[in-house]
């Protein structure tokens, strides 16, 4: 499996620490608001990598982290807690307002099929681990004291920089300016830990005093905790590269003394007209509001699974409107081969799970690997295509076996609200209302066919 590695700046084949076996950690979601669609394409790309680390055979530690604590205004320690200020807006605590979006966002992922990692770590779950970290580089010389919290000294870490290649420390680094705070003694020195105004609701004691931790220093805990010294991947957005993971990495190797992750791979944003979706922008779109103007899940997964993770993706209307029918379409030739008695010659199958392989593997080039599935389907339908697109499909995840399925958006609301009638009718063992709505439905062209969990309707 090759991978392109942010450090390197090159693809690298993957060697993993241990035989078999892939520790991966990825930076996860700050729950103070609803995950919107650039987000989902960062989670898309974890979900894809650990599809096809699984596809080439590994064994699979996922670790993700739910910060729901210290993500400052800006990654550079500047503003308010993302958490605070929500609890602020709202009315609510800060605990209620992370539990709901935390729940929402495994509604979201699960609806787009993305899988939920071996370890979801909890920010607010490992601050005495956070804590003992801290500490640690403090005693070894890299953190100091100022009024408002514990920092770390990046003059001491002289490879700072190096994935970014951004190695000049004097330089304006992403906001972090010299006037924010002058008892820094470099403009880029980041807070380990936050010593807590009184109004701010998540507050724990330290040796500072009631204090809360920094952004950075949860991820370099948390993937050290479950995935150890040194372990294989970790993922996140190309906005972590400068700030966060640079951070993490001076913090890490500072404590360990040596480097902690062999591979960083990052994926490109999600824009709308040429500027980055974001909340800050007002340019974002949730999956309920894409659901609500007709487009699912799969559609959404289908549009990102067409561009390679390290190119930009555009979002407009026009390439959902383009995703949407060509997974119908996708569909629409799967159910063909779901019920095709025909075969296919064996030896252009096997070319094709060597050809979608090949191409998943040499850093996650999906667009290929669609493409590869796209060409195969030109053959005549076969219950052998069928399989191989089920096979393929163990990575793409984009649920092809429901071809076989009626499909919801099909069938006419009018339609839909007789025969949900119709069965509450059922249900209540009304069978004079059930048959005369089966017969309205009859009469508008619709066949009903009742099963254990729900109904099913097809076209006459
Ligand atoms: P946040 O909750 O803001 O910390 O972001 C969660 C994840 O989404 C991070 O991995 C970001 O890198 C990623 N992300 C944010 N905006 C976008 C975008 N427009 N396109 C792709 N990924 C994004
Ligand atoms: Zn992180």
């Amino acid at each position: 499996m090759i991978v392109y590695n942010t450090l390197t700046r090159r693809k690298e084949e993957l060697k993993t620490v241990h035989p078999g076996e892939v520790r991966m950690y990825s930076c996860g979601p700050t729950v103070y608001s609803q995950a919107h669609m650039g987000n989902m394409r960062a989670y898309l790309f974890m979900d894809t990598l650990r599809r096809v680390i699984r596809m080439n055979g590994y064994k699979l530690l996922g670790v993700m982290n739910i910060t729901d604590v210290g993500h400052l205004t800006s990654d550079a320690d500047e503003g308010e807690d993302k958490m605070q200020s929500a609890a602020k807006k709202t009315g609510k605590s800060p605990w209620e307002i992370a539990k709901h979006f935390t729940d929402l966002f495994f509604r979201d992922t699960a609806r787009l099929n993305i899988e939920k990692p071996e370890i979801v770590a909890k920010a607010t779950d490992h601050i005495a681990d956070m804590l003992e970290f801290v500490e640690a580089l403090v005693e070894k010389g890299y953190g100091y004291e100022t009024s408002d919290g514990v920092y770390f000294d990046i003059s001491k870490f002289p490879s700072y920089g190096k994935l970014s290649g951004n190695t000049r420390l004097d330089d304006n680094i992403a906001g972090a300016r010299v006037d924010v705070n002058s008892e820094k003694r470099n403009p880029a020195d980041f807070a380990l830990w936050k010593k807590a105004p009184k109004e701010h609701i998540m507050q724990w004691d330290s040796p500072w005093g009631r204090s809360y931790p920094g952004w950075h220093i949860e991820c370099s805990t948390m993937s050290r905790k479950y995935l150890g010294d040194v372990f294989d991947i970790h993922t996140g957005g190309v906005d972590h590269i400068p700030i966060h993971h640079e951070n993490e990495i001076a913090q890490s190797e500072a404590l360990l003394g040596h480097p902690a992750v062999n591979y960083w791979m990052h994926v490109e944003f999600m824009q709308v007209d040429g500027r980055k979706m974001s909340k800050s922008l007002g340019n974002t779109y949730t999956l309920d509001q894409l659901e609500e103007r007709g487009y699912s899940p799969m559609d959404f997964r289908y549009f990102c699974l067409n561009t390679h993770y390290r190119k930009k993706l555009n979002f407009t209307f026009e390439g959902m409107d383009a995703a949407k029918t060509a997974y119908s379409r996708l569909l629409a030739l799967l159910k063909a081969c779901a019920a095709s008695d025909a075969k296919t010659d064996p030896a252009v199958i096997e070319a094709f799970d060597k050809e979608f392989a090949d191409a998943v593997s040499d850093d996650l080039n999906i667009p290929l690997g669609m493409g590869a599935l796209w060409t195969l389907l030109k053959n005549p339908p076969s219950r052998d295509i069928y399989e191989a697109a089920m096979r393929a499909d163990k990575v793409l995840g984009l649920s092809l076996d429901k071809c076989t399925e009626e499909k919801k958006e099909d069938v006419p609301a009018d339609v839909r609200a007789i025969a949900d009638e119709r069965w509450t009718a059922r249900l209540a063992k009304d069978w004079a209302k059930s048959d005369a709505l089966r017969e309205t439905l009859a009469s508008m062209g619709w066949a009903v066919k009742d099963g254990k969990e729900g109904y099913e309707l097809t076209k006459k």
